[in-house]
């Protein structure tokens, strides 16, 4: 426990689902953490619900001023960023083919999970690098992995976020900045506002088409890997993309 004691972080996308898990997870290691999204009202209630050390602030990722007021009020709030957990994600649609992709989406998914995690960064190295210390950790996705298992457009998106964690792992480090990929498989909080019927049907193919034969990924599994990323266990890691597949990837490199 504690692992995160005094640690700023702020949690893009940490309204729901794998961010808000991060969220509760962050708070409970000791970090003060701060809660990126557009969704107030969900950012606003798991506020309420943690009471101390947890803020939120409205924060669209596409939009730089919003993402450079957001760095600024957490550092007037707390005086030090010390984690960015660029998170917040989008799909274009459930699947497809390239064929019938419009351009509108291609631009739509790029924006929100690729220039948005480009922004988040971006402000959250311009105070790392003053302070000389720092860790950025973007949530990828198990399909950089694993072929066909999205749309072509998120794949791009997700890819993009490899190659900027890469170069900003070799750009930063000399700033004492650490930068980190996790990349998540199938997560099973996708089940929210599902019937019960049609939950119990998603959890079996989830659990029947994993690696790990009977277990489905949930969001604290995912949030688990990234407090391994954000901790000082990790302080020589960098430059890692981080797989959360239950090892479905290296034996299903394609599912098409
Ligand atoms: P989710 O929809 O439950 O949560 C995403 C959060 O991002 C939401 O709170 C949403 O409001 C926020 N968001 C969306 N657009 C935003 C914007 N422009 N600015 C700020 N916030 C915005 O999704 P999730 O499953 O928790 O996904 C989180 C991340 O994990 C995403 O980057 C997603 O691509 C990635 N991922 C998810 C899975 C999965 O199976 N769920 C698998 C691989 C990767």
């Amino acid at each position: 426990m504690n692992r995160l004691e005094g640690k700023v972080v702020i949690i893009t996308g940490g309204a729901h689902g794998i961010g808000a898990t991060t969220v509760r997870l962050f708070h409970q290691h000791g970090a003060k953490v701060v809660i990126a999204d557009i969704q107030d009202h969900l950012g606003q209630a798991i506020t309420k619900e943690l009471g101390e050390n947890v803020c939120y602030i409205h924060c669209d990722v596409t939009n730089e001023d919003d993402i450079s007021n957001l760095v600024d009020t957490t550092i007037a709030k707390y005086g030090k960023l010390d984690i960015m957990f660029s998170n917040a994600g989008i799909v274009d649609r459930p699947s497809g083919s390239i064929l019938d992709t419009p351009k509108s989406d291609l631009e739509r998914v790029i924006n929100v999970n690729t220039i948005g995690a480009f922004l988040a960064a971006k402000h959250a190295a311009r105070v790392m690098a003053l302070q000389r210390k720092g860790c950025i950790i973007f949530t990828a996705s198990a399909c950089t992995s694993i072929a066909g298992l999205s749309t072509p457009a998120y794949a791009v998106s997700k890819y993009g976020i490899l190659g900027l964690a890469k170069s900003l792992a070799a750009e930063l480090g000399g700033c004492g900045i650490r930068v980190n990929c996790v990349s998540p498989y199938a997560v099973m909080n996708s089940i929210q506002g599902l019937s019960e019927v049609e939950a119990a049907k998603s959890e079996a193919i989830m659990s029947a088409i994993g690696n790990l034969k009977g277990q489905v990924l949930r969001a604290e599994g995912v949030a688990q890997a990234a407090l391994y990323l954000a901790s000082d266990e990790a302080n020589y890691v960098s430059g890692l993309n981080l797989v959360v597949d239950g090892g479905f990837s290296i034996v299903n490199p394609t599912l098409i």
